[in-house]
């Protein structure tokens, strides 16, 4: 790291106004300093325009003032005069409880340095340090970035960006995997939260993922800053950790040894996050080779990133012991149906669905399910596809393999599709990376039934709920009523002429508080159904004829086959272990 370091002085300014006060000082600056604010944070593909939030900028040399002139809404320049210290102040307002941006409050502080630090053009290879002031008494500090002296030092802009800091009161354990310290900080836990068993449950979790990877460890220290509120989910991955936000019911209780759904949830984004240590933040498209954070970054990829990934979270909790395999099929089946629920997986593909990322899944409305499909949820049933074929072909492999050889191949770093392809081609042959290339560019559903039934596993439907077969999705509450999110493409709700954002007061003549099928007692058999619908203070009525339920599409219900062939019983033996 040679020269002298940029240096960020992050000053705790106000918890009241939410209120973090920046110096940043560039040693011998140029003549012309440019200097910005990321758009966007690596991760989450949406432009969130950090610059916002930034305010008060100021430049000066020695006691020198200098005019600060605006170029973009997140770029300025500072004509500069001798290699004296250019010194820039600015306070960033920070309020955001999620994990992409910064927060500040009296009882704890967050941010990523997206959202703080101003990236000094021209010299974002050499080191970056960063120093904390007027924590408030007793705050505690964790972040993955090396301590050096009295703060913290980065090889370069990207890692400064890559370390987000947790400040405050909060929960810490310790542990260790694959030869290096994991520890995890949890703020705002109850006073029941049994730290000791998220702690035990996360270091399996994360010995499991070592042991995929075949032990090559990226990382020589690895932190889990968990954030827990009263609503809230979502996770970011790092470089060598991951900020995560859950609902506080969803950690595990003292005196509580059941797991409960909740609790799945949690520690599958435990599993997504870290698996990302590896796919993604490593191994990633070759589009994000050197990021730029000022504009969209484009990939058609992420199905495979992010798809894949959550297919592997959940596999992986099961190879962990955490979950059994009923459990396991349940969530299976249950992202199987979120697809088929979801007419937009006829309209676009996977690959269009990553690069469209930036303004169609970050940016949802009434008609996402309608345009588009998940590249999470519809990328992890790809890869079932995937791993099911290969494990069925006449020489056997798996997913893992392929995942490894991407990772041996690319020597964790960027790949491009065809790398992908090849690597499929060579474990399961070139038309199974033709089939691959189809289902990725395609629209048609996969093959999953099929699939599933050579590997033991029974593909069935339930009966569809009343809001299925109309082809509806609601919110219900008792304050709101029962509320229209979303009217599904060519269903009897669309028809009917139902619209998101309706409000179901009646149907036949009766008050609707609930849409589901108790109200079929109360309409006479064949008959259509008549709504009372608010919508902008007038109410109407519109009649919806309702399809019989084995025209809809129904969820469906994985299970072990009782019955299954030897073949299909080693098959599932080496996918399900058991
Ligand atoms: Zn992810």
């Amino acid at each position: 790291m040679p020269g002298p370091s940029i240096n960020y002085r992050i000053e705790i300014a106000d918890v009241h106004s939410h209120s973090f006060a920046v110096t940043l000082t560039i040693p011998n600056p140029a003549a012309e300093q440019i200097v910005s604010l990321p758009a966007w944070i690596p991760g989450s593909y949406l432009l969130r325009e950090f610059a916002r939030q930034l305010s008060g900028l100021t430049a000066r040399q020695g006691s020198r003032e200098l005019t600060v002139e605006q170029l973009d809404k997140a770029t300025w320049r500072v004509a500069c005069s001798g290699r004296a210290a250019l010194c820039m102040s600015y306070r960033v307002h920070a309020f955001d409880n999620s994990v992409r941006a910064a927060f500040l409050d009296a009882q704890r502080g967050f941010f990523n340095g997206t959202s703080l630090c101003l990236r000094v053009h021209g010299r974002e290879q050499q080191a970056h340090a960063l120093e904390l002031a007027r924590l408030p008494l007793g705050w505690e500090v964790a972040t993955a970035m090396p301590a050096a002296g009295k703060g913290y030092l980065a090889a370069d802009y990207d890692e400064l960006v890559d370390h987000p800091f947790e400040l405050g009161n909060f929960w810490r354990g310790r542990f260790e995997a694959g030869g290096v310290e994991h520890q995890i900080v949890v703020a705002g836990a109850l006073p029941s939260f049994d730290g000791t068993r998220l702690l035990a449950d996360t270091q399996v979790i994360c010995k499991t993922l070592i042991d995929f990877w075949h032990d090559a460890l990226p990382f020589s220290s690895y932190t889990f800053l968990l954030n827990a509120v009263d609503e809230g989910y979502g996770g970011l991955e790092h470089r060598a950790s991951t900020a995560l936000i859950a609902p506080r019911r969803d950690l595990p209780r003292l005196g509580q040894p059941e797991t409960s759904d909740g609790y799945v949830r949690l520690l599958g984004l435990i599993s997504h996050e870290y698996f990302h240590s590896w796919n993604v933040k490593r191994l990633r498209p070759a589009e994000f080779s050197a990021l730029d954070y000022t504009h969209e970054n484009y990939t058609e990829l992420l199905w495979f990133f992010e798809g894949f990934t959550s297919y592997f979270d959940e596999l992986l909790l099961l190879r962990s012991g955490l979950i059994d395999r009923s459990r396991y099929l349940k969530l299976l089946a249950a992202n199987a149906s979120s697809v088929l629920a979801t007419p937009g997986r006829l309209r676009q593909s996977l690959a269009q669905s990553s690069f469209d990322t930036w303004v169609k899944y970050y940016r949802p409305d009434e008609n996402s399910p309608n345009s588009g499909i998940s590249y999470y949820s519809k990328g992890a049933l790809v890869a079932l596809a995937l791993d099911l074929s290969l494990r069925e072909a006449a020489k056997p492999s798996s997913l893992d393999a392929v995942m490894c050889d991407l990772w041996r191949r690319s020597a964790g770093g960027p790949v491009a599709e065809a790398d992908i392809l090849a690597a499929v081609a060579e474990r399961g042959g070139a038309a199974l990376a033709e089939q691959l290339s189809q289902w990725v560019h395609g629209t048609q559903d996969l093959p999953l039934p099929a699939l599933l039934e050579q590997a033991g596993v029974q593909w069935r439907h339930e009966r569809p709920s009343l809001a299925q077969r109309l082809g509806l999705r609601v919110s219900e509450n008792a304050l709101t009523g029962v509320r229209v999110t979303h009217v599904l493409a060519d269903s009897a709700a669309q028809a009917a002429g139902l619209c998101a954002g309706d409000e179901l007061l009646g149907c036949n003549g009766w008050r609707l508080r609930r849409l589901d099928d108790a109200l079929l007692s109360l309409v006479p058999p064949q008959s259509a159904l008549s709504f009372l619908v608010s919508r902008d203070q007038r109410l109407l009525s519109l009649a919806a004829e309702l399809p019989a339920p084995r025209d809809c599409q129904a969820p469906v219900l994985l299970s072990l086959a009782d019955k299954a062939p030897a073949r299909a019983q080693g098959l599932r033996r080496a996918w399900l272990g058991g």
